[in-house]
């Protein structure tokens, strides 16, 4: 079970989550001595692999690596995420550039690498998106574009898989994990941070649904969870 963002927040939960299933999982994200510490955590069956979505040829290492150690992958979750909200402004153009690289077109590269693998024995991918790819609001444009752009992409694939492989997409609302420490913008940083600071739902409150979703009987594909803690707008 490869997840890209494995090293901290819902993409290390996941993986523990999907752990205690009794999955074999494979971390990956760029920090190793974050899914070293993981694996070491999680102990047989948990392989850390330092593996950058924007990277292509390390994407591929990756899904080789899985291919050798576990023969195979069961479920890819695209999870790999930043949140750079701001004004729209040219100052953050290279925010923009890096979300759409790392959001969106790091989990389709992710996709078309391991897909192979999934087909092999059937398979989920579950992608992460966020209540952002329901609803726009000021300040968060391009992050929204990139999780529109999941949910549409999600859906198209959903169709295409189908019955082999299900699709799932997981649309959180906020969540406790260090998503907003990334902010560029001063004041937005200042103000998500405030703001998370507060949230209680916590990454192990959406891994534990991840899990739920994938461990339904292979006759039954939950395609969508939209999920905000309660009292969210
Ligand atoms: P975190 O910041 O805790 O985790 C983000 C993860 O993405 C890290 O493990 C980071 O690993 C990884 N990542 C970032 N860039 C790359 C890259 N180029 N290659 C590989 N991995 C990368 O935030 P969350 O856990 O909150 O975010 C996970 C997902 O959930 C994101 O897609 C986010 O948009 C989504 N989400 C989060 C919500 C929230 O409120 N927290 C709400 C809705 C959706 P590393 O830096 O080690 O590479």
């Amino acid at each position: 079970m490869p997840s890209s963002g494995a090293s901290s927040g819902i993409g290390a939960a996941t993986a523990r989550a999907l752990a205690v299933n009794g999955y074999r999982v494979a971390l990956l994200a760029r920090r190793v001595d974050r899914i070293q510490a993981l694996a070491d955590e999680l102990g047989d069956g948990a392989l850390a692999v330092e593996a950058d979505v924007t990277d292509r040829a390390s994407l591929v290492a990756a899904a080789e690596r899985v291919k050798a150690e576990f023969g195979g992958t069961d479920i890819l979750v695209n999870n790999a995420g930043m949140m750079l909200l701001g004004p729209f402004s040219t100052e953050q153009k290279d925010d923009y550039r890096q979300m759409i690289e790392v959001n969106l077109i790091g989990a389709i590269t992710a996709t078309e690498i391991f897909l192979d693998q999934l087909r092999d024995g059937g398979g989920d991918l579950v992608n992460i998106s966020s209540v952002a790819g329901r609803t726009a609001r000021p300040g968060n444009g391009v992050y929204a574009a990139t999780k529109w752009g999941i949910n549409g992409w999600s859906e198209s694939l959903r169709q295409e898989l189908q019955p082999g492989i299900r699709v799932t997409v997981i649309e959180p609302g906020a969540v406790a994990t260090e998503l907003p420490s990334h902010i560029t913008h001063e004041q937005t940083r200042a103000g998500a941070e405030a703001l998370y600071s507060q949230v209680v739902v916590t990454a192990e409150d959406i891994a534990e649904v991840i899990a739920f979703a994938v461990t339904r009987p292979r006759h039954l594909t939950i395609n969508e969870i939209l999920l905000r803690p309660a009292g969210q707008a």
